[in-house]
Formats: structure tokens, C-alpha cells, sequence
């Protein structure tokens, strides 16, 4: 298992891709005060806990990188949050948990296997995070920090 890493950011507006396209809504999160962390870290998807202050905590599993299929030329953010919401978060304050991880950032043949694999990833994700090792970390009083 990982040492769990902490970071919070601002919700910003990425390509609109993961939405439109492959019906995977991703939250980028502000890189501003993280470049340390992303060099840091290896490219690739992560899974933990996101907690939107005043709203609530939950699952995500998450990228980290450039998006190979889609040639992006910065280093990205991009946390899925695992629940259904009626409404976008743009410009909301996200804390996140990471405390796993999952495979490194690879390229697919086609869009329809990015997708699959993305869900499958999801799967890992819902499932790891039910364990007592990576469950307990959904109190972590960081995800429902202000300010
Ligand atoms: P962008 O390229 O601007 O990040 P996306 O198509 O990836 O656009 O959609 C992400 C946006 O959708 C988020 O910034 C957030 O406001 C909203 N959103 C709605 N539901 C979710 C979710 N379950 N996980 C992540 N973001 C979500
Ligand atoms: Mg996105």
C-alpha cells in the first residue's frame, strides 16, 4: 500500500472531454502549487477519497498524467468521483486522499477500449475501498477541511 497523499485544489475546467465523450465526468483539479507532487508521482490511476466541503466524501479513482490517447501536453489531475451528482462543482474546493494505485497511464488502440478499461479501474476502485486498509480513511478529517 501507498502512504497516503493529501492535496485540495480548485476545480477547473478541463477539454470537456471526459463527460461528452466518454460519459467519464473527471473533476480536474487545479495544478497551481503542485508541481512538486505531480513530478513526483508516477503518471497513471489512483483510486481514494474526495471530499467536496459542505457536500460530502466519496469514492474516486483518478488519473495522473497526459492522457496519451489524447496527446494533451500538460500533466493532469483528473479525479472521477464515484457518485451520481445533479450538478457541476466547477470552481468548488475538492480534498483528496490518495491511497492507492492502480496501473501506470498507458494508450489504447481505440476509444471504446480506453473506455472499458477505465471502468475496470472503477471496479478495482469501488472494491479496494470498501477494505477496512483503505476505508478507514474516508474519516479522514482532511476531506471536510475549509479553507
Ligand atoms: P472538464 O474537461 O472540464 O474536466 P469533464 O467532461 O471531465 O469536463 O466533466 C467534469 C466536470 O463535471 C467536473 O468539473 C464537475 O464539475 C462535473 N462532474 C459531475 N459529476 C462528476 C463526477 N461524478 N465526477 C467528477 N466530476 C463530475
Ligand atoms: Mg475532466
Amino acid at each position: 500500500p501507498l502512504e497516503p497523499w493529501h492535496i485540495r485544489g480548485s476545480v477547473v475546467k478541463g477539454f470537456g472531454r471526459g463527460s461528452k465523450m466518454l460519459g467519464i465526468p473527471t473533476a480536474n483539479l487545479s495544478t497551481e502549487g503542485h508541481t512538486t507532487l505531480l513530478s513526483e508521482h508516477p503518471s497513471g490511476v489512483y483510486f481514494g477519497w474526495a471530499g467536496l466541503p459542505a457536500r460530502g466524501v466519496y469514492k474516486m479513482v483518478m488519473s495522473i498524467g497526459w492522457n496519451p490517447y489524447f496527446n494533451n501536453k500538460e500533466k493532469t489531475i483528473e479525479p472521477w468521483l464515484l457518485h451520481e451528482f445533479d450538478e457541476d462543482f466547477y470552481g468548488k474546493e475538492l480534498h483528496l486522499v490518495i491511497v492507492g494505485y492502480i496501473r501506470p497511464e498507458m494508450n489504447f488502440p481505440s476509444l471504446e477500449k480506453l473506455i472499458e478499461k477505465i471502468h475496470g479501474d472503477r471496479r478495482i476502485a469501488e472494491k479496494a475501498l470498501e477494505l477496512p486498509l483503505y476505508l478507514k480513511y474516508k474519516d479522514d478529517p482532511y476531506l471536510k477541511a475549509i479553507g
